[in-house]
């Protein structure tokens, strides 16, 4: 793949992207919230609890690009006014969705990361809107593509000058109905041989299940993987959007104490068999 100038590994650092005072490529980030922003309420309290159980960037999306055009769209930009006010009252970074190429710029001005969904992977024009942006980028892996088209949609933001983007695996289709998708778990060490750049995965679309996202989040460690963005609400059976998928902020609890002591037990392996990446 050498038409991939800026996105390929060839030998360069790991970029480390640094959002506030988290880094990202360094460490395990999890990013935690609700899948909408709701209200103020359900904004302040959820972020408040997954701060409590040791988050360090919040997520909520203010436009949602829905299966249905009569599913709940999002407040717009109430909701971002919303997400603000919950990132200055926890000191949390925030994530969120952007799907109108129109909107990238103004957006800007709320979101510390700029969200692209599944189904705008391969929307070119809005890739070419957020490469042009000065704030990083999470770019979710589509659910229909390959690696290669993935690596590809990177080098649309890369090559119009923004070098901070953020991957992430977020479930692919399959034949497979039980879970809402299938974790392609094995796109994290993959896509770190074949770019530079740092990988998290969402346990939360990949699997649908809330009984699914722990081991899913626990396996994501092992795998090396820089991070987790995870739906939390603090009443999932009132949520407008992925109800059936939040975690009670008791469940996230629950699950960053295994997420910490898992991760210090991989920096003692590493330590201990004085690691070394593979294929360097
Ligand atoms: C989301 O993060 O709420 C979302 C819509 O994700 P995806 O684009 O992966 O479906
Ligand atoms: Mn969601």
């Amino acid at each position: 793949m050498e038409s991939l100038k800026l996105a390929a590994r060839n030998g360069r650092e790991r970029t480390v992207i640094k959002v506030k005072d988290v880094e990202i490529g360094k460490g395990f980030v999890v990013i935690a919230g609700p899948c909408s922003v709701e209200s103020e309420e359900q904004m302040l309290i959820t972020a408040q609890k997954v701060k409590e159980a040791g988050a360090t960037m919040l997520r909520g999306g203010a436009f949602k690009p829905r299966t249905s055009p009569y599913s709940f769209q999002g407040l717009g930009l109430q909701g971002l006014k919303i997400l603000e006010k919950a990132s200055k009252a926890t000191g949390l970074p925030v994530v969120t969705e952007v799907v109108d190429p129109r909107d990238v710029s103004w957006v800007c001005e709320y979101a510390d990361v700029l969200q692209i969904g599944t189904r705008n992977m391969q929307n070119f024009a809005l890739l070419k809107e957020v490469g042009k942006a000065n704030k990083p980028v999470l770019l979710k892996r589509g659910m229909y593509s390959s690696l290669k088209e993935w690596l590809y949609s990177i080098e649309y933001i890369l090559s119009e000058g923004n070098p901070n983007v953020i991957l992430c695996e977020r479930g692919i289709r399959t034949f497979e109905t039980y879970t809402r998708n299938t974790l392609d778990l094995s796109a994290v060490p993959a896509m770190k041989e074949l770019s530079h750049l740092p990988i998290i995965i969402d346990p939360s679309h990949a699997t649908g299940k809330p009984s699914l996202i722990e081991p899913m989040s626990l396996a994501a460690v092992s795998a090396g993987a820089d991070g987790i963005i995870v739906e939390v609400h603090y009443k999932p059976e009132e949520a407008l959007s992925d109800k059936e998928q939040a975690l009670t902020p008791e469940q996230f609890d629950l699950m960053m104490r295994k997420i910490r002591r898992l991760v210090a037990f991989h920096h003692q392996l590493e330590k201990e068999f004085n690691h070394h990446e593979f294929h360097e």
